[in-house]
């Protein structure tokens, strides 16, 4: 298995970004991450206010893949998620959804245990392990590693989580995968505008695909296949997550248009990914029983 520590990291995903590992398609790879702060919150004395915002949103990366060609698929199954004890949460004035009715920076280091964050005495949270950020070059110019869009990035999606497969696009050679921001917990929506942030280790395994246009970035589950788009506008990354998926539904699968998008009004769940970030993310869920 090949490794990466996660001071091998990138704050902008770019052609130009020097690979900093190169793998065979079909690798396995863990991948050591910084929380999206970078780890500069480790006690609640840790004020952030004094933030070195040009260390926020590191990707462990990047990594190129022998024989990744634009035009293919780079598929990455994820694994495992490890992640420690403990996570921080922060918002405060003008950050999130209700940044505009808080007056303070808040920050709460919230202790893991086993299968629960403790919010609260009272409230324990279930986990989700989930990655925030994950994604490759664009085919020009640099993406910062906080900003979601074709090539993947922050989409914040909580179902870029252990057992499931996202699907990107080979924009450059060699693709140039990278990925951090593992949240311990996360709610569709993100709305304080963090989720519950770790550090950790992500262990996926990286395949090429050729040959198979596909509207992504797309994620498969067990359970469902999804299509998912960003746009600094929600209702147009609505609009194009539900496209994606017709089209999905009618190039691979043989669906007339109308049928899809019936289909789709009657099975197909339109879910939100986060709505904080430069661009806000929604996705399509259909169960994929009905893709036979
Ligand atoms: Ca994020």
């Amino acid at each position: 298995m090949f490794h990466l520590t996660k001071d091998q990291v990138i704050y902008a995903m770019s052609p130009t970004n020097t690979p900093v590992l190169t793998i065979p398609p079909n690798s396995q790879i863990e991948f050591e991450t910084a929380d999206a702060l970078s780890g500069q919150i480790t006690s609640i004395a840790d004020r952030f206010e004094t933030l070195d915002w040009t260390r926020v949103n590191p990707a462990t990366g990047p990594v190129y893949v022998t024989g990744a060609e634009p035009g293919d698929i780079l598929s990455v199954t994820i694994e495992k998620i490890e992640i420690p004890s403990s996570g921080v949460t922060i918002t405060g004035k003008g950050m999130g959804v209700v940044g505009h009715l808080l007056d303070e920076p808040a920050s709460k280091l919230i202790p893991i245990e086993g299968d629960f964050a403790l919010f609260s005495e009272k409230i324990r949270l279930p986990l989700n392990k989930m990655i925030g950020v994950i994604g490759v070059a664009p085919a020009e110019g640099a993406i910062p590693c906080g900003i979601p869009d074709l090539h993947g990035g922050n989409m914040d999606c909580k179902e870029i989580k252990e057992g499931a497969t996202i699907l990107l696009p080979v924009n450059v050679p060699g693709a140039l995968l990278a990925l951090g921001d593992l949240h311990a917990v996360m709610a569709d929506g993100e709305i304080c505008v963090s989720g519950l942030e770790v550090s950790g280790k992500v262990t996926v395994t990286v395949d090429v695909i050729k040959n198979q246009p596909l509207p992504l970035p797309m994620i498969l589950s067990d359970t469902h296949v999804m299509t998912l788009a960003s746009h600094e506008d929600l209702d147009q990354a609505v609009d194009l997550a539900v496209v994606n998926m017709v089209e999905y539904l009618y190039n691979t699968h043989g669906f007339e248009k109308s049928e899809a998008a019936m289909l789709l009004s009657l099975a197909g769940d339109v879910r939100i990914c986060q709505v904080v970030d430069p661009k806000k993310t929604a996705r399509v869920e259909l169960r994929r029983e009905y893709l036979k």
